[in-house]
């Protein structure tokens, strides 16, 4: 899967393309509107990630732009925090869906998501990992066939220990994917949600798969691990 980003704030750009690279897609990054623009109009995407505000030439204009041209690649706009105006100017301009600033990496991957899905061939949208089955398009998990009552938050957080099982991973890795990128990774609220996680998956199945790995980080064992 091949997807363009086009967002000339470094920091976020390079944010961006790890994120979407951890995820499977191979990113190309554009730092300017007309960069951005002649990059899509050269075909071969299979997603245009756009931010709005762009020098040279902004992110509505590149749509119109690309629309205008006839290219038809599925765009997601981001936008700044609560501008409604942004939002309906970017849908107007032909863009497929939006996401506010600053987001979360699980919201982003799943917008994309959603908008290749159409495109063969269709990407599985279950996570198994030993008895659990996590549905990433219907955003609900089960253990042992029981469904498991989680918010957006600690499901993107199962969704990472899944896609991942069997592999440390450390706060940072964790806070990138998880929460947005205003988040200190230093703060503690990995472990937080770790703990409710293993309130809601691990603890009423009388299991302990969310381990602590001292020093580093946690890991979801993996099945051939597991000692029933
Ligand atoms: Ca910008």
């Amino acid at each position: 899967m091949r997807a363009l980003v086009v967002e000339d704030e470094l920091r976020l750009a390079e944010l961006i393309k790890r994120g979407l690279e951890r995820a499977g897609y191979t990113v190309e990054l554009a730092a300017t509107g007309s960069t951005g623009l002649s990059a899509a109009l050269t075909g071969g995407f299979d997603v245009v990630v756009l931010d709005a505000m762009l020098p040279e030439m902004d992110g509505f204009e590149i749509c119109e732009r690309l629309r205008r041209a006839g290219e038809t690649v599925p765009l997601l706009m981001l936008t700044a925090r609560d501008s409604v105006t942004d939002r309906i100017r970017g849908l107007d301009a032909g863009a497929d869906d939006y996401l506010t600033k600053p987001f979360a990496f699980g919201e982003l991957t799943a917008r994309l998501r959603a908008l290749v899905r159409r495109l063969p061939p269709t990407p599985a949208t279950t996570l198994t990992v030993g008895d659990l089955v996590l549905d990433t398009e219907a955003l609900t998990a089960t253990r042992a066939g029981v469904q498991l009552d989680l918010t957006a938050r600690e499901l993107a957080l199962l969704e990472v220990l899944m896609r991942h099982a069997g592999q440390v991973l450390t706060r940072t890795a964790i806070v990138d994917e998880v929460w947005d990128f205003a988040t200190n990774p230093s703060s503690n609220v990995v472990d937080q949600y770790i703990r409710y996680l293993r309130r809601k998956v691990d603890r009423p199945f009388d299991r302990s798969d969310i381990e602590t790995v001292r020093g580093l980080g946690y890991r979801l064992r993996a099945p051939s691990h597991h000692v029933p």
